[in-house]
């Protein structure tokens, strides 16, 4: 048990705590110095996995003991997405600039739900950067949330409110006599479907619309869709167009999603959530020209912007909209015009939040420390490495390409005739070797290895030794 002081939980002796403290920071420190010594992933023994089991009147250890137990029973069992052989799904690497960051926050603990502090000044400048990125205007709000899929949600709730009224939030859907209906790419991220689901318009109301070959949403079957619910007397109110989908990385055509959202007045949604902060990198932001044209815009920051976990990212265009879908008024939240209960509107006008944490602080370090162009420069050079193995894929026999490779992610497989579950056996082979850890996808039935390059600590010698490693593997499971 730690020592504390008086009845607090304030070290007695803050010496031997600053000391601790110091040696804590040091190891994370070391650790991430020498990632590359490690394995990517290894699983977690299952004594170990029993020893956290513990009841609640277990005796309490001291904070040497508690650290010790970290280093030696979590850290080496960590998924590893801070590894440069990490390639699995679409994870953020993190940066030690915005481990540091993490720490400051903890020990400020501050709630940005409202309130005048600093605190929420570093939101606010966050939220002008982004606007900035998007080339959208000074009336434009943005709030951090968890992640993208609460992004989208809050993006679903919105577009609600901009067609049904703010009544809607007395009254209710129930109440409304039109019946609404949505549209995302069929390759959509699931979480628009869990968007409509609990925003109460269910999942049914959402058409998921075909892809062409480049995996865009096809814009045809949009129109057709949009089109036939009219006719039959529904409401088309909102449409999600993916920047950088989750299986191969493709972009929607999102000047034509942005046309005939306004010819139908249709609210236009863009979930970016790796995607969008490809507006960092010169070569790469032609390639989303439309998106400045979104009503809203969800993002993270903890996947290509390495932020750590975690940070998501909503912008809206109309921000009194944005405002007035989730304000609330209680005597707990009145407003002033001086002292701490001044400055409104308050984060906690912008989402269902009220306690929110220091997200921004991480975000605005990151950005103030390695710079825009880097952090661009950063995401550029994930496209390249992803370049770099098709090349080496479409150079081997034994290797198939699956997909196009639009932006950072590659999907292909090991040549079999039973190539589904080779593959499928392959890539956790890969995984448990702790070289490289890949995922996997389905496309159009055939089970795809995955690589989502997004770490920054990714280099050309980490790609050779997945596509090495899976030839060796896929060469031992086929002879
Ligand atoms: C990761 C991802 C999401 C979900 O974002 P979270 O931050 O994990 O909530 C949504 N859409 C796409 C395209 C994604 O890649």
């Amino acid at each position: 048990m730690l020592e504390t002081s008086e009845d607090t939980l304030d070290p007695s002796d803050w010496k031997a705590f600053r000391l601790q403290g110091h040696r804590m920071l040091d190891d994370m420190i070391d650790y991430l110095e020498h990632l590359r010594d490690q394995p990517v992933w290894q699983p977690m023994p299952e004594d170990l996995r029993h020893s956290f089991r513990q009841t609640l009147d277990d005796e309490p250890s001291d904070l040497e003991t508690a650290h010790e137990l970290f280093m030696k029973d979590v850290l080496p069992y960590a998924l590893g997405n801070v590894h440069p052989g990490f390639m699995g799904w679409v994870h953020g690497g993190g940066t030690p600039v915005g481990m540091l960051a993490e720490m400051l926050a903890g020990g400020l603990n501050a709630n940005l739900g409202g309130r005048d502090q600093a605190p929420i000044e570093i939101e606010r400048q966050v939220v002008q950067w982004v606007r900035e990125l998007f080339h959208f205007p000074e009336s434009a709000a943005g709030l951090f949330v968890t992640g993208t899929s609460m992004a989208n949600l809050l993006g679903v709730l919105i577009a609600r409110t901009a067609r049904l009224g703010v009544d809607v939030r007395q009254q209710g859907l129930a109440f409304g006599k039109q019946q609404l209906t949505a549209y995302t790419s069929a390759d959509a991220h699931i979480s628009i479907v869990q968007a409509m689901d609990i925003a109460g318009f269910g999942s049914d109301a959402l058409r998921m619309i075909a892809v062409d070959e480049q995996r865009q949403m096809d814009i045809a079957a949009l129109e057709r869709a949009v089109a036939e619910d009219k006719k039959a007397g529904r409401t088309p109110f909102f449409i999600a167009a993916t920047v950088g989908s989750v299986g191969v990385g493709a972009i929607d055509n999102l000047h034509a999603i942005a046309e005939l959202c306004r010819r139908e007045h249709i609210w236009f949604h863009v979930d970016g959530a790796y995607g969008a902060l490809a507006m960092l990198a010169p070569d790469l932001a032609p390639r989303l020209q439309g998106i400045e044209r979104a009503d809203s815009i969800a993002f993270d920051f903890h996947k290509w912007g390495q932020v750590p976990y975690d940070a998501g990212f909503i912008l809206v265009r109309d921000g009194e909209l944005h405002q007035n879908t989730f304000a609330s008024s209680a005597a707990y939240l009145k407003r002033a015009t001086c002292g701490m209960a001044a400055g409104s509107p308050w984060p906690c006008d912008f989402g269902p939040d009220l306690s929110r944490g220091f997200r921004a602080l991480k975000t605005w370090f990151t950005i103030k420390v390695y710079g825009a162009e880097k952090l661009g420069q950063v995401i550029s050079n994930t496209c390249a490495l992803a370049q770099h193995m098709k090349r080496r894929i479409e150079a081997e026999p034994r290797l198939e390409l699956l997909a196009p490779v639009a932006l950072n992610i590659v999907c292909f497989r090991y040549r079999s005739a039973e190539a589904n579950r080779v593959n499928a056996d392959l890539v956790v082979a890969l995984q448990e070797s702790g070289i490289a850890a890949p995922s996997t996808t389905m496309l159009n039935g055939q089970l795809a290895i995955r690589a989502a390059i997004v770490n920054h600590r990714t280099t050309v010698s980490d790609i050779d030794a997945l596509i090495d490693a899976a030839l060796a593997l896929g060469d031992r499971a086929c002879s």
